[in-house]
């Protein structure tokens, strides 16, 4: 039996991989890969559902001392600087409640001027007008800039920003390679410091989600060292509810020359992201990134979650990248992709099977 066949094997068994073995599945065929993870994904979930969640993102300032090469969003790059008031945080709130969504990520630059106190003032109002409102906000980057800018320890921050209602924070991992992030985030946090920010949360019963960025001239090696990462954070608190893989948009960035990621590349990274990750429930199809047709194709090859349906983001749309879509394109792209559409919560727990009555 040939390295490859008993790789397949493995796979096909709901084996654990190695890296190495990981790396190798960018070389397969990628209808070989895609039936490979497809399979991974119905072990786990049999059901084929697809979810998602009403939400919106609130960039709530872009101003950021970090001022990262692949961004487009913080204050001299492609956006004027602004400071969202908390009138207008709450309108933009009440405006997704009215529509019955259930979440909402605030999500900021790191604002040189920021202390600790402005973070839980602005989460204790949200949570005291909108009590049913789940907040999934922030960043490891946000956090660790609060701890060093009110000079308090990250688990004090957490501590804090927990008892004021805060419910979860996204992942926002970046590229978690400090060879890469060295050169293109500097000023930002490194790998080590983003995993202590995971078991800081951990520690706090508080769940998290990973991310990835990828396209940003790392090896295919690098793309495995990333993942490598969080499996093991995986492994060692059970924070990640979901992984969120996307590519690099190098428009209005410091580094607009870079080639972006194929659709192939993309649906690659989701494949071995199902097989590698064998222990996150939740892949989801970037389709805001990726756009909405490379999305459901992702729902073949091992995604089985669509994320929210963003009533607002500004972070993505910067760089001139940023698909539209309402429920009712994400309930017809689930249903042709051969899937059952449900409404979920932050929790991945199903609020509505039947979300198309929700149109009416
Ligand atoms: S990616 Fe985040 S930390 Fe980096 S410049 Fe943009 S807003 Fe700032």
């Amino acid at each position: 039996m040939t390295a490859k066949e008993r790789l397949r094997k493995k796979i096909f068994a709901g084996k654990r991989i190695s890296p190495g073995e990981a790396e190798s599945l960018f070389t397969w065929d990628i209808l070989e890969l895609g039936e490979a993870a497809d399979l991974r994904r119905r072990l786990l979930h049999p059901a084929n559902t697809v979810g998602f969640i009403l939400d919106r993102i609130i960039n709530f300032t872009n101003i950021c001392e970090a001022a990262c090469d692949f961004c487009a969003f913080h204050a001299r790059a492609a956006l004027k600087p602004y400071v969202l008031s908390r009138p207008e945080i709450i309108a933009k709130i009440e405006e997704l409640a009215s529509k019955g969504g259930t979440q909402v990520m605030l999500q900021g630059g790191l604002h040189p001027g920021y202390r600790l106190a402005d973070y839980t003032g602005m989460v204790r109002e949200i949570k005291s007008r909108f009590p049913g409102i789940r907040l999934h906000s922030f960043s490891p980057s946000e956090l660790a800039h609060i701890a060093a800018k009110s000079s308090l320890t990250l688990d004090r921050v957490v501590t804090e920003l927990q008892d004021a209602g805060l419910d979860s924070v996204p992942g926002a991992a970046d590229l978690l390679v400090d060879r890469i992030r060295s050169k293109v985030s500097p000023r930002k946090i490194g790998t080590a410091m983003w995993v202590e920010v995971m078991r800081s949360l951990h520690r706090h019963g508080m769940r998290s989600s990973a991310t990835m960025t990828y396209g940003l001239g790392e090896t295919a090696g690098e793309r495995i060292e990333h993942l490598a990462v969080v499996r093991g954070v995986q492994d060692e608190t059970g924070i990640f509810r979901a992984f969120i893989p996307w590519s690099f948009s190098p428009k209005h960035t410091r580094l607009e020359s870079t080639v972006p990621a194929t659709g192939l590349d993309y649906l690659k990274i989701v494949a071995v992201s199902r097989i590698f990750l064998d222990n996150i429930r939740y892949i989801q199809a970037g389709w805001l990134t990726e756009g909405l047709k490379l999305a459901q194709l992702a729902l073949a090859m091992g995604a089985n979650d669509m994320g929210g349906v963003l009533m607002e983001e500004k972070v993505v749309r910067a760089t001139g990248a940023g698909a539209k879509a309402g429920m009712a394109e994400f309930i017809d792209l689930i249903k042709n992709a051969g899937k059952t559409p449900v409404l979920r919560d932050s929790d991945y727990k199903i609020l509505d099977r039947r979300p198309a009555r929700r149109l009416k």
